[in-house]
């Protein structure tokens, strides 16, 4: 394959995609960010094909903006180099090139090879070109092929659109346009061995589904809970970058939803699944999907969300269990849920590995709770300057919500943190008095009462 190939015409003895013209379709090069438009043109000005493919065909057709622009190209990673001076080569088996514009990097890829069938023994494929696993997980897939290679290795019909900036049409070789039209998440070829090649597939699934708002199409629902178990020969860390997708992009509560749904939250937070299931309070359930739909308001919302804080949420169910089940009369508190918490966290991290510095946080707040039982004397304010406070002190507000503490109690603290200091250490040297700050006035208190929790 080189440069001089023909760029408008797919080739002839290979499957041939719908072609929709631009006058056909709503996407606009106004919407597409400039940098990649500029990789587009100058790929196609050096006689190389040139498509915007994934996520941001499928959004640009849906309305929506996209995360990030991808590039597909026939050119060879060496020859997108040679084109643009800020480009880094990266990958060890598969290269691709990253095209930099001050902060923005646009993604160029080659067309990578097609799928070929698996042997008998489901170990090398007939031309040894993909290793697999004893599953039928790919090991490796590194040769470079054509367009029509490239579309079959891809998920769902909806995220293999090509746009061509020849002509600025649609290439849609597996009725991806009319699929996300009517909001259907169908994977490609079948369903089964595409989970089986990769089981991440299957978390990909819940995500775009939540994400997108989409129906996953009955044959790709299928075999989910049969196959979810497959999750556990995923690499930890891999499992974590799809949590993290799966619950800090704005969609978590609707994620959690489906995962539970598809049988695969058993299969990524087995003990929390256990411990929601054993849980006749409904308390930790409640706590789980506040916190989910927390996240999600401050994702909308343009505000910070961090790994620590949803770590927290999702493991304090275990902790709590598990720390009620330990805790003797003379024991501290924050001893037990500590215990509790780092027997609970190692569990966790042999399926999804939360790096230190996200555990070690969401440890923080999780064994800060019980000083905010504590509201008389000096030392009682010194939870106020801890670092962690912050993180802390909203997930009071979360157990509050969740009626798993008195609210009252979250009230005390959001109203001493308004005061001078003086005042704060007159309020809480005041022995025996009532946890009310002096001279704030009396709130009414909120219903214990769950909200309906559901948010769908
Ligand atoms: P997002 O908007 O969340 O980034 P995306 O569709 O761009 O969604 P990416 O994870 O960025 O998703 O992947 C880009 C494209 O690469 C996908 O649209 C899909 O075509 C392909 N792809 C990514 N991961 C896989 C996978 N595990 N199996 C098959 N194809 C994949
Ligand atoms: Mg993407």
């Amino acid at each position: 394959m080189n440069g001089s190939n023909d760029n408008n015409a797919p080739t002839t003895d290979a499957p041939q995609p719908v072609i929709v013209p631009r006058a056909e379709h709503p996407i606009s090069r106004s919407s597409i960010s400039p940098s990649a438009l500029k990789v587009l043109y100058r790929l196609k000005d050096a006689g190389f094909q040139a498509f915007l493919v994934g996520g941001a065909v499928r959004d640009l057709l849906l309305g929506r903006s996209p995360k990030d622009f991808d590039i597909a190209t026939n050119a060879h990673p060496e020859q997108v180099r040679q084109l643009f001076r800020n480009c880094r080569l990266i990958g060890r088996r598969f290269h691709l090139a990253h095209v930099r514009f001050g902060q923005e990097i646009i993604e160029v890829a080659t067309f990578r090879a097609a799928h070929t069938l698996v042997d008998d023994d489901n170990s090398v494929d007939e031309d040894s070109r993909r290793v697999l696993d004893t599953h039928g997980r790919i090991l490796r897939d590194n040769l470079y092929g054509t367009i029509e290679e490239d579309v079959w290795r891809r998920d769902f019909t909806a995220n293999a659109l090509y746009y061509n900036i020849a002509d600025f049409s649609i290439w849609d070789y597996t009725n991806g346009v009319p699929d996300a039209n009517a909001r259907v998440l169908k994977l490609i070829g079948d369903p089964a061995t595409r989970y089986r090649e990769d089981p991440v597939r299957m978390l990909r699934a819940v995500r775009f589904a939540a994400k997108l708002d989409f129906r996953i199409d009955d044959a790709t629902a299928a075999p989910l809970t049969k196959l979810a178990g497959m999750l556990h020969s995923v690499p930890a860390a891999r499992l974590f970058d799809e949590v993290n997708k799966l619950f800090l992009a704005g969609c978590a509560l609707r994620s959690f939803e489906l995962l539970r749904e598809h049988g695969l939250l058993a299969h990524l937070f087995p003990d929390l699944a256990a411990a929601l299931e054993a849980d006749s309070t409904g308390l930790g359930e409640r706590l789980v999907r506040l916190g989910l739909q927390g996240t999600d308001e401050r994702v909308l919302a343009d505000k910070s969300v961090t790994p620590s804080f949803l770590f927290a949420v999702l493991l304090w169910p275990v902790v709590q269990r598990q720390a009620k089940q330990h805790l003797q009369v003379d024991d501290s508190e924050i001893g037990v849920l500590q215990d509790a918490f780092d027997s609970v966290a190692a569990r966790a991290q042999q399926r999804v590995a939360v790096p230190k510095r996200f555990s070690m946080s969401a440890r923080e707040v999780v064994a800060m709770q019980p000083r905010f039982d504590n509201r008389s004397g000096r030392r009682s304010l010194r939870v106020l300057e801890h670092p962690r406070f912050r993180a802390a002190y909203d997930f009071l507000l979360l157990r509050a919500a969740a009626g798993e503490v008195e609210q009252s109690v979250a009230d005390w603290w959001t109203e001493i943190q308004t005061m001078p200091t003086e005042a704060r250490v007159e309020v809480v040297e005041q022995v025996g008095a009532a946890p009310r700050p002096a001279g704030v006035k009396r709130r009414r208190r909120r219903s214990r009462k769950a909200k309906p929790s559901t948010g769908v």
